[in-house]
């Protein structure tokens, strides 16, 4: 009887339960039997964390085919190329989506129906689906609940996960029911996520990232209260939420906290439930543990994960002997990202393999290995990350000090994390290139207040050209949340000796171009 709260598109809260849900559950697996789904089939969902989400990923994975969840803030060019690769049969859509359907519903190889997520006097009038369109509500509706579940082996694939592709394409990462039962298992213990049936609990990193962190696999597990926050992730959405409902743990990328916090500064409003919060995606920073600690009495759990990891690798806990320190001590520790959770490995090595100390100052490349860490990627036989013996080699640069705690320095690569989310420099700078007047050009991450990080585009150019004139070439051909920030027209840019533009300089020279700005 525990309870499932979920927020509807035009805010308001509903309620429903675990066990109702799981008669839907049963009703939407027999549904999928009698369009013929089977074991292994990929099934694509285009969602918001939100009820249906959560039936779709048990009744999807319990008969054996794989959830495949698509981030719907990429570009075109790559939704279209991840359900192409993934062969996804079927699409379950928010009606949030549509505009995305409509558009890229031709270019589609293998979906052969789209189903809406919502009732029947809900599906939208004139739409532009080649695929037959069915309705999520009438499908539950037409059918009995499942009696049985198949049996099959413990191996058989679960979910399906892109990387957002730094450079070229996404990496399709599948997950096996072996791999998140034990990620689950693992996640809930105390010195990693610490949950229980005492708890409530609302995902905020999206059902669409990794996961959500595993998060709506380790609540039901241990039978905890849910909340699904739907697509207002705004302070004050969160903050009634979290109040209403009375969440007493919660997960997000930083971006989401600090509209949090300027929501609670603004209205002078405390936090009466939240005990906890997972912070990771990127670096959570310090001001962000010490306001939460000091303004608001809530514990961040800083945790480092890939989707790659599902998503969990380390979680930041102190040790008995740190219960000592001093807040500013206690502080300087929480920033870090943490030490493996039990199952996982995690060594640091110089570029040549040659492995380094546990000092917490030598940094190098993190590797990272265990039972749920993947050990490929889908259509791709030759992945020179992932090692024979079960290492992957994460991409990121790390310290890992004496006591097991880790710390990233750097991203081995230039990709810049806007709010938690990838934005690819080169696929910009690609697309400006193209352009007629410009002769080279590259694309920064510099701080940004409130994304972390924005895209600067810096270009040379061949003759006189507007920011007018490149902001609306780049329209269309990129995600809107890709759009740099400002354009420069420099005179040159500073180039390596093998002819590759020195990113690392440009990089400190236009750090706080934005900050400064504003
Ligand atoms: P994704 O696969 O999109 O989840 O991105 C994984 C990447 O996000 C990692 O390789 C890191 O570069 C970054 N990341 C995740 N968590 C953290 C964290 N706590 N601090 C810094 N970077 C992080």
């Amino acid at each position: 009887n525990t309870e499932i709260s979920y927020s509807l598109p035009n805010g308001s809260i509903k309620k429903t339960n675990y066990s109702q849900t799981l008669t839907r559950i049963k009703k939407l697996a027999n549904a999928l039997l009698g369009l013929d789904i089977k074991v292994g089939d990929k099934i694509g969902t285009m969602a918001w964390s939100n009820l249906r989400h959560f039936e779709l990923y048990y009744a999807v994975s319990g008969i054996g085919s794989v959830c495949h969840t698509i981030n719907p803030r990429l570009f075109q060019e790559q939704i279209i190329f991840i359900i192409n690769d993934a062969q996804d049969k079927l699409l379950f859509i928010d009606l949030d989506f549509i505009e995305i359907i409509n558009q890229i519903s031709i270019k589609l190889k293998s979906v052969e129906k789209v189903i809406f997520l919502c009732s029947k006097n809900e599906i939208p009038k004139n739409l532009n689906i080649k695929q037959e369109v069915l309705c999520y509500e009438e499908m539950l509706e037409s059918v009995n609940k499942l009696e049985i579940w198949p049996d099959f082996p413990e191996n058989t694939a679960s979910s399906l996960c892109y990387t957002s592709g730094t450079t070229g394409n996404p990496k399709g990462v599948l997950y096996a029911h072996r791999s998140t039962i034990i990620h689950t298992l693992a996640a809930a213990n105390p010195d990693a996520l610490n949950l229980s049936s005492k708890d409530v609990v609302m995902p905020i990193a999206p059902m669409f990232h990794a996961n959500a962190w595993g998060i709506p696999y380790v609540a039901t597990m241990v039978g905890a209260k849910l909340v699904f926050p739907g697509r207002h992730l705004d302070g004050k959405s969160i903050y009634n939420l979290l109040e209403t409902e009375k969440v007493t743990f919660t997960a997000a990328v930083p971006t989401i906290w600090l509209m949090l916090f300027e929501y609670l500064e603004k209205n002078k409003k405390k936090i009466s439930y939240l005990k906890s919060c997972a912070i990771g995606g990127s670096a959570c920073p310090r001001f962000m543990i010490e306001n939460f600690s000091e303004k608001y009495g809530v514990e961040v759990i800083h945790a480092w994960g890939m989707t790659e990891t599902s998503p969990l690798g380390t979680v930041n806990k102190p040790l008995l002997k740190h219960l000592k320190l001093s807040k500013k001590e206690k502080f300087d520790l929480a920033t870090k990202q943490g030490r493996p959770i039990f199952g996982v490995d995690i060594k640091i090595t110089d570029d040549e393999g040659k492995k380094l100390p546990h000092d917490g100052k030598s940094f190098g490349n993190l590797w990272v290995k265990g039972p749920w860490i993947c050990s490929g990627y889908l259509n791709i036989s030759d992945s020179k990350t992932h090692q024979a013996d079960g290492w992957f080699l994460t991409g990121d640069v790390a310290t890992i000090d004496a006591d097991g705690y880790m710390q990233i320095t750097d991203r081995a690569k230039d990709v810049i994390k806007s709010g938690g989310e990838w934005i690819s420099t080169i696929e910009i700078e690609n697309i400006a290139v193209s352009h007629s007047k410009v002769l080279e050009a590259a694309v920064v991450g510099v701080l940004h207040k409130k994304w972390d990080e924005r895209p600067l585009l810096l270009i040379v150019a061949t003759e006189k050209v507007s920011k007018e004139e490149i902001f609306a070439y780049l329209k269309d051909k990129i995600a809107k949340w890709w759009m740099p920030d400002d354009i420069l027209f420099i005179k040159g840019l500073p180039h390596t000796a093998t002819g590759k533009i020195k990113k690392v300089n440009l990089k400190e020279q236009y750090r706080d171009y934005l900050l400064n700005k504003s």
